[in-house]
């Protein structure tokens, strides 16, 4: 091999975030296993809390594969980061954006100097742009059949 290739390598290593060169489940993405684990999260992630997921897929690998070293935030940053499929994407991008909107919300009413309850314009229109970005997303799932493949 090139040693050209030794140092970019090398370079990838140090900036991997979780220390792990090598991701267990991208590295036997092929094996029967590893199919079984994408695919519950792809299917999984319009559906379910993420912090279940990753402690299911983490548990059912630990069980079967105690070598592989793969820890829960191993299983995380697979989700965030390694699975670039649709679904995980729009779900990940979906639950972002209901977060924000539902923290909007809240600062929509306020109360005025003579504490009568009147609307917070600036957050008023900042909520709604949310709320159309989420009813954005749902219209393109819908149309692509991107979101509940199984519906
Ligand atoms: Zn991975």
């Amino acid at each position: 091999m090139d040693e050209d290739i030794f140092i970019i390598d090398d370079a990838t290593h140090h900036m991997s975030t979780s220390g792990d060169s090598v991701c267990w489940l991208c590295d036997h993405y092929n094996h029967r296993d590893a199919v079984i684990v994408n695919k519950f999260i792809v299917e999984s992630m319009p559906k379910m809390q993420l912090d279940i997921i990753v402690r299911q897929v983490y548990q059912y690998i630990a069980r079967k594969f105690p070598n592989a070293g793969l820890c829960e935030n191993g299983v995380r940053e697979h989700i965030h980061q390694h699975l670039l499929i649709p679904q995980v994407k729009v779900a990940e991008l979906l639950r972002d954006l209901i977060s924000v909107s539902g923290e909007l919300r809240v600062k929509v009413m306020t109360s005025d100097d003579n504490g009568n309850t009147v609307v917070d314009r600036h957050n008023m229109d900042l909520y709604l742009k949310v709320v159309s970005q989420i009813m954005q997303i749902y219209k393109a799932g819908d149309n692509s059949r991107m979101l509940f493949q199984d519906n």
